[in-house]
């Protein structure tokens, strides 16, 4: 998803007090910067972040940072934050192939991938954030006991995501193919913006809960 660029786009952004803009200096730090010692929840490819928010909403006692690549989409985040200031959530503009970078090793206790980019070509595969490339990347920053959430109604791209989940060694916790339909695993879901948009076409959702 990536929407037109918008003027003043990066000035809005910048200007924002809940878009951390050098995160690489808050490796290590970033409980200091909620000024508490609540856990960290992330999620990666966050879109226009209605899931962030409305964990926050529910959540208050978690931290959540939202990362997103694009400065289009993020600053459709920063408008409702500016609009509704919640203190425990937190943007970031940047690539998830730079995680290492902003987060130490084990600082994060949950790493959430809603309707994450297919990339359907076999060469693109690694580019995918379920791929075994990306899961070593989770596996420097989630605490031992954190855990992984993966939302999709991508059933090509599901089937992928498990079978890296067992090449990478990780733990499958929980697994659906149509979370909706699940009671048990369904309690409590907060839907996305893609979630709404496909699950009302018709698509059930995929589910994936995986630990180390
Ligand atoms: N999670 C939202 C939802 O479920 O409604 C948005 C899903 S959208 C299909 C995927 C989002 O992930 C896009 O906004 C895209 O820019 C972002 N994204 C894709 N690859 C990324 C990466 N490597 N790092 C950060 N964001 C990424």
């Amino acid at each position: 998803m990536r929407l037109r660029n918008i003027t003043g786009c990066r000035e809005m952004i910048g200007e924002s007090e809940f878009v951390v803009h050098e995160p690489e200096t808050m490796k290590g730090k970033w409980r200091e910067a909620f000024g508490n010692d609540h856990p960290v929840y992330v999620e990666i490819g966050m879109g226009k972040g209605r899931f962030l928010m409305d964990m926050a909403r529910l959540y208050p006692e978690i931290n959540f940072i939202g990362i997103e690549k694009y400065s289009s989409v993020l600053l459709r985040a920063v408008q409702k934050l500016e609009e509704e200031e919640l203190p425990n959530v937190r943007l970031i503009r940047m690539d998830a192939e730079d995680l290492e970078n902003v987060f130490a090793q084990g600082e994060l206790d949950r790493i959430y991938l809603n309707f994450s980019d297919p990339w359907p070509k076999d060469r693109h595969a690694k580019r995918r954030l379920e791929s075994r490339q990306f899961l070593a990347r989770y596996d420097q920053i989630l605490k031992k006991d954190g855990t992984i959430e993966f939302k999709t109604d991508n059933r090509a791209l599901f089937d992928f995501a498990l079978e890296e989940v067992e090449a990478a060694g990780w733990t499958l916790n929980e697994k659906t193919f149509d979370l909706h339909a699940d009671a048990r695993l369904n309690e409590g879901n907060v839907m996305t913006e893609y979630e709404e948009r496909f699950s009302a076409q018709g698509n059930p959702i995929c589910k994936y809960i995986i630990s180390r």
